[in-house]
C-alpha cells in the first residue's frame, strides 16, 4: 500500500506527486493515459506570468449580447449543454462582480507570481530546458482604437503587478515576425514563458518523478471509496489502497467525487488546436485579441488554439472558432494548410470561483483536492502542487 495516491497525471497531478515526493512521501500516480496526454497536452504552452487576474464572466450588456448572438469568436456555446451548466454559470456570473473578482484576483496573483520560479526548479531538475523559451507573450491588435484602449489598461496593470511590459508599433511587430501586413500594434509581456511541447514537459516531469522512486500506473479509475481509515481506488483492472488520495483529474474531477456527496459545479470551456506549416517561427506566442486565437510556435508546427466552446464532454466538435479566426487573421500571416475535419480538443476545468480547489476535502479525512485550474493550469500546476504538499505536512504535524 502506497502512503499516497494521486489520481490524474496531467500537469497538476504530476506536479503534485513531485511536491509530495520532495517531502519524503511514497507516491503512486494513476491515470488511464500516459502522463500529460489530455488537457495538459494540447494547450497553448504559455507559462503566464502576466495572468495576475482570472478570466471573469463578462458583465457588460453589450458584450453579453454579442456572446448570446454568437458574434464573438472568444466564446461559443451549445444551447442543449447550457441547462447542465446553468448553476455553474450563474455562480460564475455572481463571482465575477467587480469587487468579488478583485478579491479573487489578489489570491490568484499570489499564486501566479510564483509560477515561473516553481516551473524553473522542475525544468532544471527534469532536464527539460530544451522545451523552454523565455521570450514573452504578445497581444496583437488589428484595430487601432482597441489597441490604444488595451495599451492604457495593460500599462496600468503592469505597474500594479510590477510586470515588464511594453507596447510595440504594428510596423515593428510585422517586421520582427514576418507578418504580411502591419496590425495596429501589440502589447508585449516580457517575463512570460512558453514551452514548445506542453505534453512533453509533463512527460519530462513524470520521468523525473519515476527516477526518484515514484510510480505511475495506467488504469481507468471507476470509483473512489473510504475503506476504514484508508481509501480504495477501483479501476477496471485492479484496486489500490492508500491512506491519502489526491484528486487531480482536471475536468473529470467532479464526476468521480459526485458519489461521495460533492456537487462541484464546473464551467466546461472546451478549446481546440490545429498545427500549421509556417516558414518562419514566431519569436513568442501571440494572442490575436480580437480574433480570439493564440498562435504559438511548437515542435509540431505553428499551433493555433481557440477560445471557449461551452459544451459537454460528448458533444461533437465545432470548428467554427478555428475557421473564422484563421480567416480573420489571414491578411496578417500566411498559413496555407486547411483546417482538417477533426482536431484536438480539450476542456479547461473552470470553477465558478475562478480559483483552483487546493486542499483537504471538507467532508472526508485523507481525501484531497487539486483541480479546477481553468485557463492557467499549465502555469499553475507546480505552484498548487507545492501548496497542496505544504498543507499535507501541516495536517501531519
Ligand atoms: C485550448 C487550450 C489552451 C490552453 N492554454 C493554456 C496556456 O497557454 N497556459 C496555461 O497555463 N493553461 C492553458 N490551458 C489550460 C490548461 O491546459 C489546463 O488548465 C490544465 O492542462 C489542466 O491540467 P490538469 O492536470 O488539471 O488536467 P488534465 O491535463 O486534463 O489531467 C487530468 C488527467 O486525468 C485523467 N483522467 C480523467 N478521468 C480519469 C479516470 N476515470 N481514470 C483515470 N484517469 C483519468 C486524464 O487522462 C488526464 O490525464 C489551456 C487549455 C486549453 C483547452
Amino acid at each position: 500500500m502506497s502512503s499516497t495516491i494521486v489520481l490524474g497525471a496531467g500537469i497538476v497531478g504530476i506536479s503534485t506527486a513531485l511536491a509530495l515526493q520532495a517531502r519524503g512521501l511514497d507516491v503512486l500516480v494513476i491515470d488511464r493515459k500516459a502522463p500529460g496526454q489530455e488537457t495538459s497536452f494540447g494547450n497553448a504552452g504559455v507559462i503566464q506570468n502576466e495572468a495576475r487576474a482570472p478570466y471573469a464572466f463578462p458583465r457588460a450588456p453589450l458584450t453579453l449580447l454579442t456572446y448570446a448572438l454568437g458574434r464573438s469568436n472568444d466564446v461559443i456555446f451549445d444551447l442543449p449543454a447550457l441547462p447542465g451548466m446553468a448553476n455553474a454559470l450563474a455562480q460564475y456570473f455572481w463571482q465575477s462582480a467587480p469587487r468579488r473578482h478583485a478579491d479573487i484576483s489578489r489570491h490568484y496573483a499570489e499564486l501566479v507570481a510564483q509560477a515561473t520560479s516553481d516551473h524553473a526548479a522542475l525544468i532544471t531538475a527534469s532536464g527539460a530546458e530544451h522545451l523552454l523559451c523565455k521570450s514573452g507573450l504578445g497581444e496583437i491588435f488589428t484595430n487601432q482604437k482597441a489597441f490604444e484602449a488595451r495599451a492604457l489598461e495593460a500599462e496600468q496593470f503592469g505597474k500594479t503587478h510590477e510586470l515588464a511590459m511594453t507596447t510595440v508599433d504594428g510596423t515593428q511587430i510585422a517586421a520582427e515576425e514576418g507578418l504580411t501586413k502591419a496590425p495596429a500594434g501589440a502589447v508585449l509581456w516580457r517575463d512570460t514563458w512558453h514551452v514548445r511541447d506542453p505534453g512533453a514537459l509533463v512527460t519530462a516531469y513524470a520521468k523525473h518523478f519515476i527516477r526518484n522512486g515514484g510510480r505511475v500506473e495506467q488504469a481507468d479509475i471507476t470509483a473512489l471509496s473510504p475503506a476504514g481509515s484508508a481509501w480504495k481506488v477501483n479501476t477496471t483492472s485492479i484496486s489500490y489502497d492508500a491512506k491519502h488520495v489526491v484528486v487531480a483529474l482536471g475536468p473529470w474531477s467532479p464526476n468521480l467525487l459526485a458519489p461521495l456527496g460533492y456537487r462541484i459545479p464546473m464551467v466546461m470551456k472546451r478549446g481546440y488546436h490545429a498545427h500549421y506549416n509556417h516558414e518562419t517561427e514566431l519569436s513568442r506566442p501571440y494572442l490575436f485579441a480580437q480574433e480570439g486565437l493564440v498562435l504559438s510556435s511548437m515542435n509540431a508546427g505553428l499551433r493555433v488554439t481557440t477560445g471557449a466552446h461551452l459544451t459537454d464532454f460528448d458533444r461533437p466538435q465545432k470548428l467554427h472558432q478555428l475557421k473564422a479566426g484563421l480567416k480573420a487573421i489571414s491578411g496578417y500571416i500566411s498559413l496555407t494548410d486547411r483546417v482538417p475535419e477533426q482536431q484536438w480538443h480539450g476542456t479547461r476545468p473552470c470553477l465558478p470561483g475562478m480559483l483552483p480547489l487546493v486542499g483537504p476535502a471538507p467532508k472526508h479525512q485523507g481525501l484531497w483536492f487539486n483541480f479546477g485550474h481553468g485557463h492557467q493550469g499549465l502555469t499553475l500546476g507546480p505552484t498548487t502542487g507545492k501548496r497542496l504538499a505544504a498543507l499535507f505536512e501541516l495536517a501531519a504535524d
